[in-house]
């Protein structure tokens, strides 16, 4: 059978491919520190879980929902979102609205099928999440890369943004806190980008912000449009309740745009999934956000006490010059290219493109550290890997301990 090219040129999620030597490496008895998840290892807050439990009930908790979503639960999102950045929606010259869909990346899928013509340009600032460019190439549009450093804190030069632009470019994506780097972007780097993004009018700007809950360092994430709000016009908020509630499998994400494009949305929503799933959704219109304020407290004492066992076991090894203090998300993008194992890597693989060195390298810390990275490539940053603080604290001291091992063997 031919495959389209559009599924054919599709590439296969990265950490699916490491998942499947590590359930083969699990079969075979081996014992494997997974570190490649999405996800915290955490059940949602208490008080939603049984505010959920009391909608299996209701027969409308079974039903179709309206196509963008439950009206109560925009308005909710559409609150919490100005509640959080201190801004008002209303306030914005043209309407702005709310749409939920199942999950953000269904949101970004909408979102990329309602702006984009074929050929039509979007900038990625890499590192970047590795969906991005897969979901403008499905749509047909055109991933252009900004590319940052570890050294600079994964930011990218506004210069270069610049350079990147072209008469072809539609649009912007900005993830901060970032996947797969855990930092996020200054306060003054935020505010030139509110400067920059004013000599061009033309460029709509997607910040993805599912990640905003989950900062764990101060200071905490801000964005370009706190700094001009004349911006929330042209500005397509993503978010949803995978990270920010703990909540992957619920498959709840909303997007929070101009009324014209989030009604584009709907349209692309009601030929596809139709509305988003009735009972969380019922769920989330019940449940009183500000409960997770205390929940999340604890979950940042984890993901402070991950930073600290990385700190000491890196500056005890000798490799504190070789990786980036985090302060958000539940990610650490490890930069492979100084640290002591790397040369003689190198010299081994000469034969290797850039791009696929990390796999190989990812694949070599697995079989002898029993460590399992994300390779750093599938997200735009070579020779590098992502290290998620998703085990308890106890495997991952040890994780740590294996991992250093490795990286400091010459
Ligand atoms: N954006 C980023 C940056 C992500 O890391 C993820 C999930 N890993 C998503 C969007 C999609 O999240 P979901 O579809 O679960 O809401």
């Amino acid at each position: 059978m031919k495959l389209s090219s559009r599924v054919s040129d599709m590439k296969t999620s990265i950490t699916l491919k490491v998942n499947e030597k590590i359930n083969k490496m699990l079969q075979n008895g081996i014992h494997v520190y997974n570190m490649t998840s999405g996800q915290l290892p955490f059940k949602p807050c208490g008080e939603f879980v049984s505010t959920l439990s009391k909608q299996l009930n209701f027969l409308k908790s079974y039903q179709y929902s309206p196509i963008a979503g439950m009206p109560k639960l925009r308005r909710k999102f559409i609150d919490f979102i100005e509640e959080k950045r201190g801004i008002d929606f209303g306030s914005v010259e043209t309407p702005m609205e709310c749409i939920i869909s199942n999950g953000s990346k269904h949101s970004l899928y909408n979102v990329f099928g309602a702006l984009l013509d074929p050929g039509d340009e979007v900038i990625l600032l890499a590192p970047y999440w590795v969906s991005y460019p897969e979901i403008i190439k499905f749509w047909r549009g055109v991933p252009v890369i900004v590319k940052s450093h570890a050294f600079d804190a994964y930011t990218p030069a506004l210069e270069d943004i610049e350079k990147a632009i072209t008469d072809k470019t539609k649009a912007i994506i900005i993830n901060s806190p970032n996947n797969p780097a855990g930092i996020h972007y200054t306060d003054s780097w935020m505010k030139n980008f509110a400067k920059f993004l004013n000599s061009h009018p033309e460029l709509t700007i997607i910040s993805d912000e599912i990640y905003s809950e989950l900062s764990y360092f101060d200071p905490k994430p801000s964005y370009f449009y706190q700094f001009d709000k004349e911006l929330l016009s042209r500005t397509v908020i993503i978010h949803g309740i995978s990270k920010s509630f703990a909540a992957t499998g619920l498959r709840i994400g909303f997007c929070i745009a101009d009324a014209e494009l989030t009604k584009a949305m709907a349209k692309v929503q009601s030929q596809t999934t139709s509305g988003p799933n009735s009972l969380v959704q019922r769920a989330l219109v019940d449940f009183d956000f500000h409960l997770q304020d205390n929940y999340f407290d604890t979950v940042k004492e984890e993901l402070r006490e991950c930073a600290q066992i990385i700190r000491i076991s890196f500056r005890d090894a000798n490799l504190a010059h070789c990786y980036y203090q985090t302060n958000s998300a539940f990610y650490y993008l490890l930069d492979f290219s100084r640290m002591p194992f790397f040369k003689k890597f190198q010299l081994a693989h000469a034969d290797l493109e850039e791009s696929d060195l990390s796999k190989v390298i990812v694949d070599d810390i697995l079989d002898k550290a029993g460590v399992a990275l994300a390779p750093g490539s599938a997200f735009g940053y070579p020779n590098s890997a992502r290290m998620s603080m998703t085990l308890d604290t106890a495997p991952f001291k040890e994780a740590i301990g294996k991992l250093t091992e490795y990286l400091t063997s010459k």
